[in-house]
């Protein structure tokens, strides 16, 4: 193992970074909040449309839990989750004491399937409750098909949660991803396609709604001049610092996204003429993704393996795609609707080395293994 690690994901800094963080030390603003939080959220807002209000979190985890908060999910409530996700999707359901109902994914997009989506739906009113949110995921960028999930959603009445963790600087139909969900959340973590360390923000539609989450991120302090509290705060607001990487960042983000997608038509180029290889590709114009990830599909789950092994014997890591959450031991007892997509896609599908970062000595070594291999 002496050649070095080529990572599936890794941070990739711009330049001027830095340079915000230095000014965070030269005014002693080392705080969660301060000018570098202001720039960064409305960075954000600019480049997501100007239509929406942003407020940054220590992490996409904290967004999703105060989303989950601000649609009023309490002790017994059910919610609905795309199954074919990372656990961040669902564990803030579970910590508010209610009750994840995981839903299939489809084919095309392999996100949240709309018509188990909707039969999941009568059935969760047939047996007496109505779902409270449904949480739909753009997995690895790729967005989910908002126009049929949507429908649902107005027909039901039931709010969407858009996880857009892995989605920045993808769009539907012209629009920015991050901008769909009744609340949005997006996530900096260290392997996300622009990072601040470790951050997320949560995306809303008017400022009432990032006032609350904002006061209750910062421990839910009343107006007093001492220590007055009527609602039980988190501590999730994002530092200075961290943000001063985030504007950094924001600087790069549509440069990180085309080399994303290059590195996508690396792995299309490479796998155009051969046979048992599905590519997570945009089902029509319509979508634009960031491919924050190349995934692939191979025939079997013991070529999958092969594939997997002969890359780790180069160093190089890959990862099998996201194992659905209604597999997971922790939410075995969690309703599930939908058929065997998302299983399929677990036990056959491998996510490839993605970041914008890769240079072209990286590239050949994954060339080489992929050559070996077919
Ligand atoms: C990364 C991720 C999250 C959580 O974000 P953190 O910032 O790591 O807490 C949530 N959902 C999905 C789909 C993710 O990939």
């Amino acid at each position: 193992m002496s050649k070095t690690k080529i990572w599936l994901s890794s941070p990739h800094m711009g330049g001027s970074e830095q340079k915000y963080v230095q000014e965070a030390f030269d005014a002693n603003w080392i705080a969660p909040l301060g000018p570098n939080v202001n720039g960064f959220e409305n960075d954000l807002e600019i480049y997501l449309g100007g239509k929406v209000h942003v407020a940054a979190l220590s992490s996409g985890t904290a967004a999703l839990h105060l989303a989950l908060i601000l649609l009023n999910v309490k002790r017994d409530d059910e919610v609905i989750c795309q199954t074919m996700t990372f656990s961040a999707s669902a564990n803030p359901i579970a910590y508010l004491g209610a009750m994840p109902v995981f839903v299939d994914s489809e084919s095309d997009t392999w996100n949240i399937c709309p018509v188990a989506l909707e039969e999941a739906i009568i059935d969760r009113i047939k047996k007496g409750k109505k779902p409270k949110a449904i949480i739909a995921v753009h997995l690895y960028g790729m967005p989910f098909k908002f126009d049929e999930i949507k429908n649902i959603s107005d027909k039901y009445q039931i709010p969407i949660i858009e996880d857009s963790a892995e989605a920045l600087g993808s769009s539907f139909k012209g629009k920015k991803c991050g901008t769909f969900g009744d609340i949005s959340i997006l996530s900096f973590n260290g392997n996300k396609i622009i990072t601040t360390s470790g951050g997320g923000a949560l995306v809303v539609k008017n400022e009432d709604d990032k006032n609350k989450a904002v006061f209750l991120s910062t421990q839910a302090r009343d107006n007093a001049p001492h220590y007055q509290h009527s609602h039980i705060g988190y501590n999730y607001r994002m530092s200075n610092i961290c943000a001063g990487i985030g504007r950094g960042q924001m600087e790069v983000l549509d440069k990180h996204v085309d080399l994303r997608r290059e590195m996508h038509n690396f792995y299309m180029d490479f796998f155009k003429g051969i046979h048992g290889v599905v590519i997570l590709s945009e089902p029509s114009n319509e979508y634009f993704s960031n491919h924050w990830l190349s995934a692939i599909v191979l025939d079997s789950y013991d070529k999958r393996e092969a594939m997997r092994l002969a890359f780790e014997n180069e160093n190089i890591e890959t990862r099998p795609l996201w194992k659905p959450m209604h597999l997971q031991p922790v939410f075995s007892n969690c309703p599930y609707y939908g058929g065997d997509v998302s299983e399929k896609l677990f036990e056959k599908g491998l996510c490839l080395p993605s970041g914008s970062n890769l240079n072209a000595n990286e590239k050949n070594r994954i060339k080489a293994v992929l050559e070996l291999f077919f």
